[in-house]
């Protein structure tokens, strides 16, 4: 069975990435399975930028086709932020936990017309030939006022979807692949690599 690796070792990405790929006939790897790996460092100015680095470096290092997804939460009133460093907004090495907690900190002046974000993905499937596809994904919602729901990861429970009236971590996991930013590029890639698995 032909491999192919995902350049993570975010658990919450993990898990939507495999559930969503798990019916293709590929062997999936995680970074876990290659520890000498010494990580890339996320200093681009965008999210395909950050994706491209990420999957060229793990292909290269695995020689193995490698997937890496770069994401991230854009709040229209904080003009963009905190956008590729979303991960570390509450400083390096910042929990979940931490970065809502500065998030909400921030905006608890700001109107509830005013708290627009979406959620963006970006990934990009990268062969060790060098040639590569990417794929984007984009989810609308608004930040919520305080946390609601315990499922997902990252900024999950203060992200309000109208057309669900629910936020991200009050959906199950299947359901939450079925609409997210993540969903949606994963979904392109599924296609692509079902038209392209042969060659
Ligand atoms: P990176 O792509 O590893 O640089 O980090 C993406 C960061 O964006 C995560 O650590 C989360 O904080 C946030 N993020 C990305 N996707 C999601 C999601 O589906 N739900 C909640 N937060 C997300």
């Amino acid at each position: 069975m032909k491999k192919l690796v995902l350049a993570t070792t975010n658990e919450g990405k993990i898990r939507e990435m495999k559930m969503l790929l798990q019916d293709l006939p590929l062997e999936i790897l995680t970074l876990k399975e290659f520890p000498g790996f010494e990580g890339v460092e996320e200093d681009g100015e965008d999210f395909f930028t950050n994706a491209l680095k990420k999957a060229e470096k793990v292909a290269r290092f695995t020689s193995l086709p490698a997937v890496a997804d770069d994401s991230g939460l854009v709040v229209e009133a904080l003009g963009g932020e905190p956008g590729v460093k979303s991960a570390r907004f509450a400083g390096e090495g910042a929990t979940d936990e931490e970065n809502m907690e500065k998030l909400l900190k921030i905006m608890e002046p700001i109107p509830e017309e005013k708290r627009k974000a979406h959620f963006v993905c970006v990934i990009v499937y990268f062969r060790p030939t060098g040639e590569y596809e990417s794929f984007i994904g984009k989810w609308e919602g608004f930040i919520t006022y305080q946390k609601r729901g315990t499922g997902g990861f990252g900024y999950d429970p203060v992200f309000y979807v109208p057309s669900l009236s629910r936020t991200a971590a009050e959906l199950a996991p299947e359901e939450k692949n079925k609409y997210s930013h993540r969903g949606q590029a994963l979904r392109g890639l599924k296609d692509f690599l079902r038209r392209h698995l042969d060659a």
